[in-house]
C-alpha cells in the first residue's frame, strides 16, 4: 500500500515508533488506517445476535388457527410485536407451522 504526501506528493514511509505515516521531504504526518478496517465488522455482529435471539422466543409462543398464505396450512404460532414509532402500533405476527412461512397481521 502505498500513500503519496498531502502537501508535496512525496512517497510517505512508515514511522514505527509513531505508528504513523511521516513524509521523508517535509515531515508531514498521516496516522496509519488502521480503525477503518475494525469499525466495518462490527455492524455484521449485532444483526446476528437480534435474530438468534427472536428465534429463541419463536418456541413458546402459542399456536392458534390461522392460514396459511402459501402452504394453506391451517395452524400457526402467534406473537404481537409493540412498534416503537409515531402512532405506537402493535404487529400481529404470525408463523406457519409446517413450513415455517412468517406474515404480519395489521388489524
Ligand atoms: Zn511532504
Ligand atoms: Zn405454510
Amino acid at each position: 500500500m502505498m500513500k503519496f504526501c498531502p502537501k508535496c506528493g512525496t512517497v510517505l514511509s512508515i514511522d514505527r515508533e509513531k505508528q504513523c505515516l511521516v513524509c521523508p521531504k517535509c515531515g508531514a504526518e498521516e496516522p496509519l488506517e488502521k480503525d477503518v478496517i475494525y469499525s466495518k465488522t462490527a455492524p455484521e455482529k449485532d444483526k446476528i445476535i437480534v435474530i438468534g435471539r427472536k428465534e429463541r422466543n419463536l418456541r413458546t409462543t402459542p399456536q392458534v388457527k390461522a392460514v396459511c398464505p402459501k402452504c394453506g396450512n391451517n395452524k400457526a404460532y402467534w406473537w404481537m410485536v409493540q412498534t416503537r414509532g409515531i402512532d405506537e402500533s402493535t404487529t400481529q405476527f404470525y408463523r406457519c407451522t409446517k413450513c415455517g412461512y412468517t406474515w404480519r397481521d395489521y388489524s
